[in-house]
């Protein structure tokens, strides 16, 4: 609800993570928009993982004080001009990458990478953790009918899914191994079931397991209490052909080395907040191919919205609570305390 002023300035309500575990809801100023922008309603956003980086004070780039958040749905409500392609009224999500369409990146269709890239929930560019964004237009993304705005929020996490997918170049039949099962583990896990691969999860943490039990992971492995090695070499012998760390620690990282079969590839697609001493004699011996995952580029963001249709009832199990903007403080503390998968908040 955006409520007028006695200055009749107009506000909208945003939580703002002022520092380093300090959050808080405020009213701030509404975003004008100019020519080929449009303002869009936020109707549902996810808290990821880099937003609760952000709000340690350990991300790179989403650095407090920020209106942050990146995974959502909305509705148009304000249509700048010279946009001829989108109404009041249409149900959106957003490619969460303002890129410049001329570096080497952006023309080699690795926009992902772009030199001058802007993301959504940093200072350059504020997130719908504020009740209304702005974008311009090239970057918004008219969500299918039949997906909810809490599905319409989980796009964004599907396409990094999708995304470190690709990265792993598995075929058909070829197993996966996929470290920590929050929303990035889980949604490469069904990216990779729906297109037939083997997968294998390896996650600690109880309710975490039993999710990627039911988005229908081979096998899972608890590596508190079992042996990765041992159960790996009764079921994949030779190793896996790749495997990815969602997980983000030193453990997780030199596992994924040791499971992948020669030739094998490791994705990084985890924040690290540690560095990793690896061996590098095992990696030239069995010519283990390292590989990074950073979002997705706005292709591949195209298809997790196409997909979406496809995989929403596993999708949406990624949801654990629902809460309201004012609840912020309580839903990042859940977060933290690895007691959701996502935590979907509503203005
Ligand atoms: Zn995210
Ligand atoms: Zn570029």
């Amino acid at each position: 609800m955006t409520r007028i002023f006695e200055y009749g300035e107009l506000f909208l309500k945003a939580i703002i993570i002022k520092k380093p575990f300090e959050i808080s809801v405020e009213d701030i100023s509404m975003p004008e928009i100019g020519q080929g922008e449009l303002l869009i309603k936020v109707k549902a956003v996810g808290i990821c993982a880099s937003e609760v980086h952000a709000f340690q004070g350990t991300h790179p780039f989403r650095i407090p004080p920020i209106v942050s958040g990146h995974e959502f749905s909305g509705e148009v409500v304000k249509v700048g001009d010279s946009v001829s392609n989108f109404m009041v009224g249409d149900r959106v999500t957003v490619f969460p990458i303002i890129t410049c369409g001329s570096c080497e990146y952006c023309l080699s269709g690795k926009n992902n990478l772009c030199d001058e890239r802007k993301v959504l929930g940093t200072a350059q560019w504020p997130g719908p953790f504020g009740e209304y964004v702005k974008a311009p237009h090239t970057v918004v993304y008219k969500i299918p009918d039949d997906i909810t705005f809490d599905e319409g929020a989980l796009i964004e996490p599907l396409a990094v899914g999708l995304h470190t997918f690709r990265r792993a170049n598995i075929e058909q039949g070829q197993a996966i191994a996929i470290f920590g099962s929050g929303a990035i583990g889980l949604s490469t896990l069904i990216i990779a079931k729906y297109f037939g691969a083997k997968v294998l999860v390896i996650e600690p943490v109880e309710f975490k397991a039993n999710l990627a039990k039911r988005l229908g992971a081979d096998i899972i492995i608890n590596p508190l209490t079992h042996e990765i090695k041992k159960i790996l070499s009764e079921t994949f012998p030779k190793g896996v052909d790749a495997a990815v760390d969602c997980a983000g620690a030193k453990s997780s990282l030199l596992n994924a080395i040791e499971v992948v079969k020669k030739g094998g590839r490791v994705i990084v697609t985890a924040l690290f907040k540690e560095k990793v001493e690896i061996d590098p004699l095992t990696v030239m011996l069995r010519e283990i191919n390292i590989l990074g995952s950073q979002m997705y580029t706005s292709e591949e963001f195209k298809q997790a919205i196409s997909l979406s249709c496809k995989v929403r009832d596993r999708l949406r199990q990624l949801i654990t609570y629902k809460m309201n903007f004012e609840q912020a403080k309580e839903a990042f503390k859940l977060m933290l305390g690895n007691k959701a998968v996502r935590v979907i908040l509503y203005p």
